[in-house]
């Protein structure tokens, strides 16, 4: 598919829009200094012309042989002139493409992680529900329906952000192994098959990470509040190692604070009772016991190595071990899933009392190989009746929504939520979603997020990705720690 762009570079936005109704695509953009004559192919043709007081904004589409045009006009003088053209522009092409494909994708032209933001924005500007509802679907062209899980979402956090102090950060450990490789991950991951070896050295380090990490944090005066080891799985490390990481952090950072401390043990074939036991005497209450689907074909399909009688006794040691918290991660959208084994997915996990569901929508990434052995089946699946679903069910049982985020390339553009009992609502998950409390991050392909809730400052220290790249420029990775205090000293 050809994007044409005429008069602007609204190449971003635009593209995201496009991929709401072709995911998983690749375009090839062309900027003309004026409208070609004639253009073969599919294409989008997104043309800005500055007249003296005023921009004529149009956008034609083609695909597969039919056309669809849309057009419309903004005042030169327009406060925030560009976000304008550009939102006008998205507008223009959301409604071709909505004609032209018979998608409606329901967060309309939003494009971005975080809608949930903009909606307790409107919430602090003292907007009603109502009003909020009327506010995304004329500026942004959402349904009422994705409107209304933001705003419960929103609700539910307003309470617990509130409870938030300022000196306060979440701290995150970044545990970059897992046994083997998922079809459809593209996070920051190396399996324990190619770099087992690492990781004496790689925990070595980390602990050292850990303790500069906390000098600096006691220098600018700031403690955590909750604490998420993730990855990765970091059930791949070995009792032991789990013991020497964790202690580490308890030796050296104040803890008189910490409210809530998790572990993603992820990958039930990773855990044992050992590390479990390791986990709660070292002071993690929460853990995330992952199966994605509970259906054996499905997760072969998509290289877990691991079955779904794994999963509940897995699920089953967590219980006995007495965690006051348990959270469990499924995907809508699998390779080889279909509705019924969905619908058996989410009822199941209802019925076994869970306190926290998180629902995921598959999203095809680059990075992932499913994006290049799957991607056309992938498609094919019914994300939208698996979410709508696993929504109406969780919140007949009890459950309500408490964070919410987007990915880009998301079937059907649908949405990840964190579903909760009230009360059990994971304090990491909500601030790091709504950028609301800095989060410092150790490990490799950890970031560091700096975050002045005063003045709405937001800076970022990356990590190396790789544990190789972590371990080589690991020196490199403490100097740029020293940033935290310089971020706190200018406050
Ligand atoms: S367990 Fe998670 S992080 Fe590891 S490969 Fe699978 S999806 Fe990726």
């Amino acid at each position: 598919m050809k994007l044409i762009f005429v008069g602007n570079d609204y190449k971003y936005e635009i593209e995201g829009v496009m991929k709401l109704f072709i995911p998983a695509s690749l375009f090839d953009l062309s900027y003309p200094d004026n409208v070609p004559k004639s253009i073969e192919g599919d294409y989008a043709l997104i043309v800005r012309e500055k007249n003296d007081d005023d921009t004529h904004l149009q956008v034609s589409a083609r695909v597969g042989g039919n056309t669809q045009t849309r057009s419309g006009e903004l005042l030169n003088t327009t406060p925030d002139y560009d976000n304008e053209c550009e939102l006008l522009l998205s507008k223009l092409l959301f409604g071709c493409m909505k004609e032209l494909t018979g998608i409606t994708p329901g967060w309309g032209v939003i494009t971005g992680v975080r809608p949930v933001k903009q909606v307790n924005k409107l919430i602090d500007k003292g907007l009603g529900d109502d009003e909020i509802r009327e506010y995304m679907h004329l500026r942004y062209l959402c349904s009422d329906k994705k409107t209304d899980i933001a705003i419960k979402t929103a609700h539910t956090q307003s309470d617990i952000l509130k409870t938030l102090d300022k000196r306060s950060f979440g701290l995150y450990v970044s545990i970059p192994f897992c046994p083997t490789r998922c079809s459809y991950c593209s996070f920051v991951s190396t399996t324990t098959e190619s770099s087992k070896s690492l990781i004496p050295q790689y925990v070595a380090l980390l602990c050292q990470e850990i303790e500069h990490t906390a000098k600096i944090c006691e220098k600018a005066g700031i403690y955590p509040d909750s604490i998420y080891f993730g990855g990765g799985t970091p059930t791949t490390l070995s009792a032991s190692q789990l013991r020497a990481v964790m202690g580490k952090i308890s030796d050296c950072f104040d803890m008189s604070h910490v409210r809530e401390y998790t572990v993603e043990a992820g990958r039930p074939d990773t855990i044992t009772p050992q590390k479990l036991h390791a986990i709660k005497e070292m002071g993690a209450g929460r853990v995330s016991i992952n199966p994605q689907s509970l259906s054996d074909k499905v997760l072969e399909n998509i290289g877990r190595k691991h079955t779904v009688s794994q999963f509940f006794d897995a699920l089953e040691m967590a219980q006995q071990t007495g965690f006051e918290c348990i959270n469990t991660d499924i995907i809508a959208g699998l390779p080889g899933d279909d509705i019924g084994s969905f619908r058996n997915t989410v009822d199941t996990l209802i019925s076994k009392a869970l306190d926290n569901i998180t629902v995921h929508t598959l999203s095809i990434k680059r990075a992932a190989r499913l994006n290049h052995e799957g991607t056309a089946d992938a498609l094919k699946n019914p994300a939208g009746e698996m979410i709508d679903y696993a929504t109406d069910s969780l919140i007949k049982n009890g459950y309500a929504p408490y964070y919410l985020y987007r990915q880009k390339n998301m079937l059907e553009n649908q949405e990840n939520i964190g579903w909760s009992k009230p009360g059990k609502e994971s304090l990491y998950n909500i601030c790091i979603m709504e950028e609301v409390q800095t989060i410092i991050a150790v490990g490799a392909g950890g970031s560091t997020k700096l975050v002045d809730r005063d003045g709405g400052r937001l800076e970022r220290i990356f990590n190396y990705k790789y544990p190789y790249e972590y371990i080589k420029g690991f020196d490199e990775i403490l100097k740029r720690k020293n940033g935290v205090e310089s971020f706190y000293e200018e406050k």
